[in-house]
């Protein structure tokens, strides 16, 4: 477990970002598989950004 402080909307985000980059075994994402988890990083990140209760907590 990371040393990451996240309201419970950024745990979920990053959770599904966590598990399809686990998914993601042999680490050669289809173009699909790719966008995918951009998508859900960007998701994320914009949380980050917005959250007020993840704004907070330190960048690690
Ligand atoms: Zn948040």
């Amino acid at each position: 477990m990371t040393d990451l402080y996240l309201c419970p909307a950024g745990w979920e985000l990053y959770d599904k970002w966590d598990t399809l980059c686990r998914n993601n075994v042999t680490h050669e994402p289809t173009p699909e598989e790719a966008t995918a988890e951009n998508d859900a990083w960007t998701a994320y990140q914009d949380h980050r950004a917005k959250c007020k209760e993840c704004e907070k907590c330190p960048e690690r």
